[in-house]
């Protein structure tokens, strides 16, 4: 772990007004790329009266609270979720820039968890994760990873590699063994980047992370499916759970393990 030369408290500061920022971006990414429209080009618009949302109105949390929820133009109302998304991104940043100080997995972790809130959100909306999103998440980490280890990062590469194999393998074996229906592609092409990150903090890390998003499913759809609040044969995408798995082991799962070596004698 290299310490950054800014004082820890800036760093988080910095990251939670930066999520707030990227929670803003991933309400438009979340609205706009299931529908195959760009996200950088047209600017925003009220959807009630098509004017262009200016800049001092586009403002995270801070316009929706000074709007009181509405468009300045038509009253429209904005509804609570796009400030709620933006001030959850802020915190999830705030909590990633505290947990860890280390360039390299900061980095890589302020990537999958700003994806992951928007992905998670398309699954549930839409029962997919798209694959445009994935590939930009991957490029990203990827180039994090290489460009640290190429500035001195100390990278174990094993972890890494045991950590890529198993998150990837288990879901390719899932989707392509059950025929596509125990687990989409979408699944499968975003495993191996969760496991790439997740590998940095540690193989038993990306392992508690892999697991833990199948126990969180069945913890949370069971009750569900047997009180026949969610029928037998409706699919519930396994996005959300798997990406609250990783963050599981993204944040927790260095304690875990260290835990479990304790309880049965290993440490
Ligand atoms: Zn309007």
């Amino acid at each position: 772990m290299s310490d950054l030369v800014v004082p820890h408290g800036v760093v988080i500061a910095l990251a939670g007004v930066f999520g707030l920022l990227i929670g803003s971006f991933l309400n438009v990414v979340v609205h706009r790329v299931p529908a195959g429209l760009s996200v950088v080009r047209p600017p925003s618009a009220c959807p009630g009266c098509q004017h262009e949302i200016r800049g001092r109105d586009n403002i995270p949390v801070i316009s929706w609270l000074l709007l009181r929820g509405k468009c300045r133009d038509c009253k429209m109302p904005i509804p609570a979720r796009y400030p709620v998304v933006e001030a959850a991104t802020g915190v999830a940043f705030a909590l990633t820039a505290w947990r860890f100080t280390d360039p390299v997995l900061l980095l890589a972790s302020l990537v999958v968890v700003g994806a992951g809130i928007g992905l998670a959100l398309i699954d549930i909306e839409h029962q997919r994760l798209p694959f445009a999103i994935t590939r930009v998440t991957t490029i990203l980490v990827v180039l994090v990873v290489v460009a640290g280890a190429a500035t001195g990062s100390e990278i174990d590469w094993r972890a890494v590699a045991v950590s890529v194999a198993s998150w990837g393998g288990l879901y390719a074996l899932l989707h392509y063994g059950s025929g596509g229906r125990a687990m989409g592609l979408g699944d499968v092409a975003l495993a191996p980047v969760l496991g790439l990150v997740l590998g940095l903090v540690g193989w038993p890390a990306a392992l508690i992370g892999l697991f833990a998003g199948f126990v969180l499913g069945a913890v949370i759809l069971m009750p569900l499916r047997v009180t026949g609040r969610i029928g037998r044969r409706v699919a519930v995408p396994h996005g959300p759970f798997m990406l609250a798995g990783a963050a599981l082991g993204l944040f927790v799962g260095l304690p875990l393990s260290d835990m479990y070596a304790r309880v049965v004698g290993l440490a």
